[in-house]
């Protein structure tokens, strides 16, 4: 019998590729650093009962691979209304209702104060322009930013300020729009294709599902690797494992440090995200996603989960998460201080009475860098996979990771 993979890191793409592994009954043995699988995607459930997930992340259910690994009605999935809540400079909120889903919203959504006739009429043409494309090809695209790319194609600075900025921002972490097209492109047409949804139970019910798959004995968590090598894995003990293939699926900073010859992410976007519990919701239960257009506000995008899966709030609370994007250098006290003020100009007096419940502080939640489709990496003999090697996506952990166990499943 060949000695088993090894695979290092239990994040979304670690667990793919285990899974993948495991189910054309190819042994492995798995080492997490962390006490728990999941890497960027973990929910904390406080004491009284509200699920914080680790920054605030969804799911997209057009993702090619979420179709592909995950059983999604185990998920208990619950969706956000397509379309978004934006808050206007002037403080006050409009609807944008997606017209593709909500056919009563277009003559709405024409009127609403976020561009010119001519931007919405534009951005039919971008959602019929990317149906139907495969996404691989989309990420092949346009070399240019993606500010760069709206600019060329004609919209008008008030759309991009209004509309691209709060809700790519959001998804890119970054407000100045400076990632690649390709990439905006696949994103738009994920938002166009299916919905964004949370797991009833949190998102960490998904690196569960995967991990739940596999045989424990298999995997070994609180367990940091130190050295890698095409032969085998060493921990800090001096012990060394042999595996017949090496897997190194751990965040594209440690990837760079066990293996210098993979080049480190350029950079990475940060986010900040903070909880607090309110009496009772503030949405109205409209289940929008709510994003700011105001360019002086430093809370960038805020939701109430529990609105959409009330599992995310004790009964008789409502939970509210409001993300910061980027660097605000604030410290805790005052960086809370002034989002208190931003939510109490946003949703009122009310807004000063939330508890505050929790801040997620994220200084490496996106890789920033070339940004490709998903395909095998080898470094010196050992397999890279994870969302540094693709793009910042679920999506891109998921089919590393399976395509680095397809790509080991075929050599023998
Ligand atoms: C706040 C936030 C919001 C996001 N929002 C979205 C979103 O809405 N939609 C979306 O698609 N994506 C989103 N993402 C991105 C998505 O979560 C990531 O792309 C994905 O989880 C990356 O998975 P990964 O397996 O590649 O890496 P990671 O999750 O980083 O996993 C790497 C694992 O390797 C382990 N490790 C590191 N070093 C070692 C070592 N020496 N030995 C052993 N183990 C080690 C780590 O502990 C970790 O568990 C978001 C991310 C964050 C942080």
């Amino acid at each position: 019998m060949s000695a088993p993979v090894i695979i290092v890191g239990a994040g979304i793409a670690g667990l793919a590729c285990a899974r993948t592994l495991h189910r054309a009954g190819r042994s492995f043995q798995l080492f997490e650093a962390d006490s728990q699988p999941g890497g960027r995607v973990r929910t904390d459930l406080t004491e009284d009962g509200f699920r914080l997930d680790r920054g605030f992340q969804v799911l997209l259910t057009a993702y090619p691979e979420v179709r592909r690994q995950i059983d999604t009605k185990r998920l208990q999935l619950r969706a956000f209304r397509s379309g978004a809540v934006i808050r206007l400079p002037d403080g006050k909120e409009t609807m944008l209702r997606d017209p593709l889903r909500d056919p009563l919203g277009v003559l709405a959504a024409l009127r609403a104060p976020i561009g010119t006739l001519q931007d919405k009429l534009r951005l039919g043409a971008l959602v019929a322009g990317v149906l139907g494309r495969e996404p691989d090809a989309l990420l092949r695209e346009e070399p240019i930013s993606t500010l760069n790319f709206l600019r060329r194609h004609g919209w008008s600075e008030e759309i991009i300020a209004r509309f691209f900025v709060p809700f790519f921002g959001g998804v890119f972490l970054d407000r100045t729009l400076s990632g690649p097209a390709g990439f905006f492109k696949f994103v738009f047409q994920q938002f166009v294709l299916g919905r964004a949804v949370l797991p009833a139970l949190g998102m960490q019910r998904l690196p569960e599902q995967l991990a739940a798959a596999l045989p424990k004995e298999s995997v070994h968590l609180g367990v940091p690797v130190s050295s890698v090598s095409s032969g085998g894995v060493r921990f800090g003990n001096g012990q060394f494992t042999e595996g017949s293939h090496v897997v190194l699926a751990v965040d594209g900073k440690n990837a760079n440090r066990l293996l210098p010859s993979h080049p480190a992410p350029d950079g990475w976007r940060k986010t900040t995200c903070l909880y607090f519990a309110a009496a009772q919701s503030p949405g109205k239960g409209d289940g929008y996603l709510r994003l700011n257009a105001r360019a002086d506000s430093v809370v960038h995008n805020v939701c109430f989960p529990s609105d959409i899966a009330p599992e995310y709030a004790p009964r008789g609370s409502a939970l509210v998460s409001a993300s910061v994007h980027g660097e605000h250098g604030l410290d805790e006290e005052t960086l809370l201080e002034k989002v208190r003020l931003d939510l109490a100009e946003w949703f009122g007096e009310a807004a000063t009475e939330w508890r505050h419940l929790r801040n997620y502080e994220i200084p490496f939640a996106l890789p920033t860098g070339p940004q490709t489709p998903p395909a095998v990496r080898l470094y010196e003999g050992v397999y890279v996979c994870g969302d540094h090697t693709a793009y910042p996506s679920l999506n891109a952990a998921l089919a590393t990771g399976r395509l680095t166990a397809e790509a080991i499943l075929l050599k023998n």
